[in-house]
């Protein structure tokens, strides 16, 4: 394999210093969902465990049960995606804290705890304007009114409140945030006295401190990706920690083919648009076919030059969100794609 991405472990932990410093005294709950953003889930679970990170955000039971085996038996995990009975028994038998958005979802809930003789950790979810799968205002307070019930009978453990906002205008995280305070109010005054209330992401962490509440669940930022649109890596004191790195597999007169394109993950439509690093500084991405990709004006080229996709930019070559902006997406997405086939070495 010719490709491969470069994923160092101590930028990871001096991104977690930075989120934490930067939040505190929130605490942070790292998100690893989709394999930790392409960067591998154990080994990141790993690194952070050993920085003293103690919520992980896991995105499915699955990925929560595989971070229960990484993390040890102390971390607290946190999966608001369940979709089956077997998913809530097995996030019963880790230990996985819920995020719970239904009220069937609910009811099922306390079913399975009370088969497991078990009283699993729930965080409410309040649909604060996303309309992804969280509790709508109007059925808020019939909502909590049953999980304080379930609480008192020793049903379920309601730690948490919490929702998703979409961080795109501040106009609109503010009315989200509005809807998040009635939500709280209103499960006071049912009785339920969450400990970790928690709606903010990456961006809204560190712009917006009222949003940060008793926890933030950060997953780009501690990766190292910026917000795109956002401000730059370096103003935020973060670092990328990915480089994803080809090397050169055929010269031609002007142009290098490097081992890797779109079937590993690169995008077609950066081709003739984006840079990238090459010994000899940035150079254009001529083309991005199947399993192979152009660079261009590249007369002295040999075979094995290392050429970098994006990384931190020692080479000239742009970081993911610098890709992503080219084409109207998110740096997060060009971090995932990188297929799995293409080998991660931690540093
Ligand atoms: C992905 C996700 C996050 C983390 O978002 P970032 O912008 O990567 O920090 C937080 N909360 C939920 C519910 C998510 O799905």
């Amino acid at each position: 394999m010719s490709a491969r991405l470069h994923v160092d472990l101590n930028a990871l932990a001096s991104n977690i210093d930075r989120v934490r410093e930067t939040v505190a005294p929130a605490e942070l709950m790292l998100v690893v969902k989709d394999d930790a953003y392409g960067h591998g889930l154990e080994p990141v679970v790993h690194a952070a465990t050993a920085a003293g990170v103690s919520w992980f955000g896991a995105f499915d039971v699955r990925t929560g049960a595989a971070v229960r085996i990484a993390a040890g038996a102390d971390a607290r995990i946190f999966a608001w995606i369940a979709a089956s009975r077997d998913d809530l028994d097995a996030a019963i038998a880790a230990r996985i804290d819920l995020g719970v958005g239904d009220a069937g979802l609910l009811e099922e809930l306390a079913d399975a705890a009370a088969d497991a003789g078990a009283t699993p950790r729930v965080h409410l979810k309040i649909d604060t304007g996303l309309h992804r799968n969280g509790v709508r205002p109007e059925d808020w307070p019939g909502f909590v009114a049953r999980a304080a019930e379930l609480q008192s009978a020793g049903r379920i453990d309601v730690v948490g409140v919490w929702s998703h906002i979409a961080e795109a205008s501040e106009a609109e995280d503010d009315d989200a945030r509005a809807v998040f305070e009635a939500a709280l109010a209103h499960a006071e005054a049912a009785g339920i006295h969450p400990s970790v209330r928690h709606l903010a992401a990456s961006a809204a962490s560190f712009a917006r401190p009222e949003f940060r509440y008793d926890m933030v669940r950060v997953g780009a930022f501690c990766y190292g990706i910026r917000s795109a649109g956002g401000p730059s890596a370096d103003d935020l004191g973060l670092k990328p920690i990915a480089r994803l790195e080809a090397e050169v597999v055929a010269v031609h007169d002007e142009a290098a083919s490097i081992g890797l394109g779109a079937l590993q993950g690169l995008p077609t439509s950066l081709q003739g648009r984006a840079g990238v690093g090459t010994p000899g500084g940035r150079r254009p991405l001529l083309t991005v076919g199947g399993s192979e990709s152009m660079v261009g004006t590249w007369p002295d080229a040999a075979i094995g030059d290392v050429v970098t996709i994006y990384g931190p930019g020692r080479d000239g070559e742009g970081s993911a969100t610098d890709l992503a902006e080219m084409i109207d997406t998110i740096g997060e997405e060009i971090a995932v794609r990188v297929s799995p086939l293409i080998p991660r070495v931690f540093t």
